[in-house]
């Protein structure tokens, strides 16, 4: 007996379910076509970075197009692999997430290399020789595929779908999209959170409300958790002067973009309002100062994500900084005394120059190493916060001694502001998607929704398909 095809608008999760990261959502129109919201990198435990190297689920060619929320590794990371293993279509993306992509996506793809080659120098991959995810010029040549897209502006990405990018107060560029799909059971809207700011960004305008939808999907990172009622001015400015007063270095494993400008941000209202002394401060990052660049741009030209108040000022002009350029300058602030503070990425200590800063400081009681977010579950930053005595760092163990504390500054929503962005969506959606948020988390999250909002919450696992139609 001949089963009859219906054939239907699905979406499958491919990434970021029950884990902060690989944000990765297959939208398949019942016309056939593929587009793929967000196309990121998995990180933390080697078993999920693993998943990094499996085969796409489907021939990356038949993808018509890519949507990025924002420009975090977690959700852009894996385009380049994508690219490399066939996809071919145009990345649709505001312009300051295409401008930031083009600083971390090289940068991305330079440590993939690096991380190979020292692991065949070293001997200590299993596979040999340990190759690149993809390279720096494979990320380079990814970024000719991306297209700019307005905020607030319907752009038609294959036929019957249709994608709006909103502006999600997370980092520059970043957008929530709303999808409309025109199918065969009539007009529908799914809604992708990406990542989502807090209201108190102080360099950023808050996120806009989400509108109707149909199916939403919300992102979790602090699905169980309110962020604490922490004074980050007092707190930062004792860690400073305690660390001053015993003539200690500050290091601060910072995330490039966005954290080390709020950082920054925080450091100069202390310095200003005399609270803290005007120690030299050091960006050890070439990503974050390109970062940084791009930030300074978006304030001087009073871009409409920027805090209407700063539009058209200049920023960090009161501190005493010194953007670090090579790797002569960053090796030379080895020799360097304390006090003074060292901002270098990567924020989860997970790679980069900062992995150097740590095994040189780390050893030293009198200093500070400062963890400023989110911290994934067995990196570096989050076994350090946990207090463990010895890390592994470039293939070789070092003894913990210096203070280790963690200053709340996440650019993510907590809870509170989780629920009451899902709330916002009139009339509620029939179904929320619970993702981007480590298990406990998401279903915690879910939970809430279920209780507070009386609204069918669902946390999915990776590689189930659903549904989108009515
Ligand atoms: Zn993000």
């Amino acid at each position: 007996m001949g089963v009859v095809e219906v054939s239907v608008t699905t979406l499958s999760f491919l990434g970021a379910t029950r884990t902060v990261t690989g944000s990765k959502f297959l939208i398949e129109t019942d016309a056939g076509h593929r587009v793929l919201v967000d196309c990121g990198l998995f990180q933390g435990f080697k078993e999920r970075r693993l998943r990094n190297w499996a085969p796409f689920p489907v021939s990356p060619g038949s993808i018509d197009a890519i949507l990025v929320t924002h420009a975090h590794i977690d959700h852009c990371g894996y385009i380049p692999r994508l690219v490399k293993m066939g996809f071919s279509g145009p990345i649709h993306a505001t312009a300051d997430t295409r401008r930031l992509a083009a600083i971390v996506l090289p940068d991305s793809g330079h440590l993939q290399e690096r991380e190979a080659e020292y692991a065949n120098r070293r001997g200590y991959s299993k596979h040999k020789p340990a190759l690149p995810l993809y390279t720096r010029q494979e990320a380079v040549d990814s970024l000719e595929q991306f297209r700019d897209v307005a905020f607030d502006e319907p752009v038609g990405i294959v036929d019957g779908l249709t994608a709006t990018f909103r502006w999600a107060g997370h980092i520059l560029g970043s957008a929530s999209i709303d999808v409309d799909i025109e199918g065969s059971s009539g007009r529908r809207r799914v809604v992708f959170s990406g990542d989502l700011g807090r209201s108190t960004h102080p360099l950023l305008r808050p996120a806009d409300p989400v509108g109707p939808a149909d199916v939403l999907l919300t992102e979790s990172t602090y699905g169980n958790r309110a962020h604490p009622e922490q004074d980050v001015p007092e707190f930062l400015a004792k860690l400073i002067n305690r660390t001053a007063g015993r003539g200690g270095v500050i290091v601060i494993p910072s995330f490039a973009v966005d954290r080390t400008e709020v950082v920054l941000w925080h450091l100069e209202q202390l310095v200003s309002g005399g609270a803290v002394p005007n120690l030299p401060i050091y960006v050890d990052s070439p990503m974050a100062t390109a970062a940084l660049e791009v930030y300074e741009e978006a304030v001087r030209r009073g871009s409409p994500e920027i805090r209407p108040e700063l539009a058209g000022t200049e920023l960090f002009s009161d501190l005493n900084l010194t953007a670090v350029r090579d790797v002569e300058g960053s090796k030379a602030l080895n020799s360097r005394h304390g006090p003074m503070i060292i901002i270098s990425a990567s924020g989860m200590a997970t790679g980069g120059r900062v992995l150097h800063h740590l095994a040189s400081r780390i050893g030293d009681h009198r200093n500070l190493v400062l963890m400023v977010g989110f911290q994934v579950p067995g990196t570096r930053g989050d076994r350090l916060l946990r207090g463990e005595k010895h890390i592994k760092m470039l293939g070789r163990y070092f003894r913990v001694r210096a203070e280790i504390e963690r200053l709340e500054l996440s650019a993510h929503a907590d809870r509170d502001d989780l629920v009451s962005w899902v709330g916002s969506c009139q009339p509620p959606p029939e179904t929320v998607y619970v993702v981007h948020g480590e298990e406990e988390a998401s279903l915690a999250l879910a939970q809430t929704i279920n209780d507070e909002l009386d609204l069918m919450a669902v946390v999915p696992t990776l590689g189930e398909k659903v549904s989108l139609d009515a």
